[in-house]
């Protein structure tokens, strides 16, 4: 029996099982990955960590431009415990080896991000996330009691008497099904971007943990908050690091205006415009690429309309120095050099701030179960998260996660073994059928996910309205009924990467269909969630986040649960440097 079993090998979930190991070092941990632990999306994250560190920079301002930064979404208990125990996390990744970038005195160097009023965002060049992941891989390697499922799905949570008692996996390699009994599980999934036609996100995050949650009945919370990042490279979907705006660059339009002059991004009246600007929040900057776009300011090119990121006047010292990697994507994947060219980009699918609804240890209303990292929503987000928080957050959160699943696991007997082999049972008979079916007329997966992603990219993307909306949630039942007929030409028990395709398309349904029910009952706009039909926020009715449950009947039903606040009423949102 493993005390916790952990479903996913980035960073929180690679967090969450030293925080296991340190606490207890008789327990057993899991980890299970569906991809080996260092090819997980972390790895990828470029810009770098939120914390604070400087001198005259304190935890009261990052918990402020945190919280102004979502709208006034955030639980702010849960906001201050985040930036409280952030700086204390990077430290400690210090001392597990992480190479942070240093000033030419030997302090951590810190960068501007946007939104953050301080600069306080520690990096390690632009590949944060790969220094990051790795560190934290090394170090659970340390444990023994740390096993690990390399290259196994999970497709099921065993859940019986509201109470969690493992999972169902399939190890990829030879299509074996096996039920895992577990004391406690933890979901550290990450995010579900490729919902949308044109994300940032690996290939990977097809929103898995969400919606293994929400089949074993516990609720999603704010999943109408999708954050689309102002700078991803046309057709691939690349990001290019806010870090590059931080060191300098600038936004230009079609007739090279820095055209952000031009919209109220919320920063205060005394700060410079033309030093901030193009640190405004990512909403915001996502928002006036539209507004540029209606007024036939971008540039038409065959992946859509874009404009350019301007990080000529940077010089190439500087770009080597501190982001080499912009310049090495920039060469790989758009043939050309920022030093002496301009980068077209437009606005790309990034973050999801909504997920599985937990409290400030990671614990979903089903006994035993817990989630962290981008597939939990604590929430420290809001209605848009500023960047930089979610290494922090997945660090933070990872560890209370896997502290309180350790105290669960040594207070709770094992879980029930009856319902472990039955329910194992049930899922590989119910896998078996789909690749003994047949269905050679069926609609093809790949069909059903794209019409699924233009979907959600018509009705739920930068600016959404009732009517698309409503439509949406049409679109994607009758998708759903295709899926159950879907296609599957590989019938072979080894590296069926096609049957993974197809439970991830009904992972990726369900979040769909939560992320359409909750944009759709919001009337209001707040951060990330712009309704043209209702362009105001709504403190009186929806100072409050969407919790949304899987009915009987199966579809999404939506309900409101007040935010929690502290210290900040809610105002008016600003940023900028001082
Ligand atoms: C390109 C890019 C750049 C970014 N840059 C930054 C940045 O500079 N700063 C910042 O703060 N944030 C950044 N972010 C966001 C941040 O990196 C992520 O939110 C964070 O790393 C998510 O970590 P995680 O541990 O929650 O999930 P992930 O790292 O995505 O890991 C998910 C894990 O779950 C496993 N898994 C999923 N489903 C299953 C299943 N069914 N069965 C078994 N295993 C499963 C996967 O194998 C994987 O190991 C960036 C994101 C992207 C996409």
């Amino acid at each position: 029996m493993i005390d916790v079993l952990i479903v996913g090998g980035g960073g929180a979930g690679l967090r969450a099982a030293i925080a296991v190991a340190e606490t207890d070092p008789s327990l057993t941990v899991a980890v299970v990955s569906k991809v080996y632990p260092m090819r997980s999306h972390t790895v990828s994250a470029e810009g770098g960590a939120a914390a604070v560190i400087g001198i005259g920079d304190t935890l009261d301002e990052h918990a402020y431009d945190t919280i102004s930064g979502g709208d006034w979404l955030c639980d702010q208990d849960a906001v201050e415990a985040f930036v409280a125990e952030a700086p204390r996390e990077l430290i400690r990744l210090e001392h597990w080896g992480c190479p942070w970038s240093r000033e030419s005195d030997g302090r951590v160097a810190v960068r501007p991000f946007g939104g953050m009023k301080r600069m306080r965002t520690w990096y390690a060049a632009d590949k944060t996330g790969f220094h990051l992941l790795h560190t934290l891989f090394q170090t659970t390697l340390k444990y023994q009691e740390i096993i690990r499922y390399d290259e196994w799905y999970v497709t099921q949570l065993i859940v019986d008497d509201g109470r969690v008692h493992g999972v169902v996996a399939i190890e990829i390699r030879t299509g074996r099904v096996e039920a895992i009994a577990a004391r406690t599980v933890i979901l550290a999934t990450g995010g579900c971007g490729r919902v949308f036609p044109f994300t940032t996100n690996a290939a990977i995050k097809t929103g898995d943990g969400m919606s293994l949650a929400y089949r074993a009945g516990a609720p999603l919370k704010d999943m109408e908050f999708v954050q689309y990042h102002p700078t991803g490279l046309p057709f691939t979907g690349i990001l290019i690091t806010e870090a590059a705006r931080a060191e300098g660059g600038w936004l230009i339009n079609k007739d090279g205006y820095r055209y952000l002059q031009d919209y109220d991004l919320g920063q205060p009246t005394d700060t410079p415009k033309l030093r901030s600007m193009e640190l405004g929040p990512r909403d915001r900057l996502s928002q006036a690429f539209v507004a540029e776009q209606n007024k036939g300011r971008t540039v038409e090119t065959p992946y859509g309309p874009v404009v350019y990121l301007d990080l000529r006047h940077l010089g190439e010292a500087k770009i080597d120095m501190r982001i080499p990697f912009v310049r090495e994507l920039c060469r790989s994947y758009q043939n050309l050099d920022p030093a002496t060219d301009l980068i077209p980009v437009r606005p790309v699918v990034h973050y999801m701030m909504g997920g599985v609804h937990t409290d400030l240890d990671g614990a979903t209303p089903i006994a035993g179960l817990y989630a962290a990292g981008e597939t939990a929503c604590v929430s420290i987000n809001g209605a848009n998260r500023l960047g930089s928080n979610s290494l922090p957050e997945i660090l933070v959160f990872g560890a209370r996660a896997g502290a309180a699943a350790a105290g669960f696991a040594r207070s709770h007997q094992g879980g029930q073994a009856s319902a472990v082999r039955s329910q194992g049972e049930d899922e590989r008979r119910r896998l078996r059928r789909v690749l003994d079916d047949g269905r050679g007329t069926g609609p093809r997966i790949a069909d059903l996910r794209e019409e699924m992603q233009q979907t959600l990219e018509g009705a739920a993307g930068i600016y959404r309205t009732g009517d698309p909306l409503a439509k949406a949630v049409e679109t994607l039942a009758s998708l759903r009924e295709r899926a159950v007929d879907a296609r599957v030409d590989d019938h072979s028990a080894t590296f069926n990467t096609e049957l993974i395709s197809l439970i991830e398309l009904h992972a990726m349904l369900d979040v769909a269909e939560t992320v359409v029910a909750c944009a759709l009952n919001r009337t209001e706009s707040r951060g990330a969630h712009q309704r043209l039909d209702f362009p105001a926020r709504d403190d009186a009715g929806f100072l409050a986040h969407s919790l949304v449950h899987r009915a009987p009947s199966g579809v999404p039903s939506v309900g409101l649960l007040p935010v929690t606040l502290t210290r900040w009423p809610p105002g008016e949102r600003v940023y900028g440097r001082d």
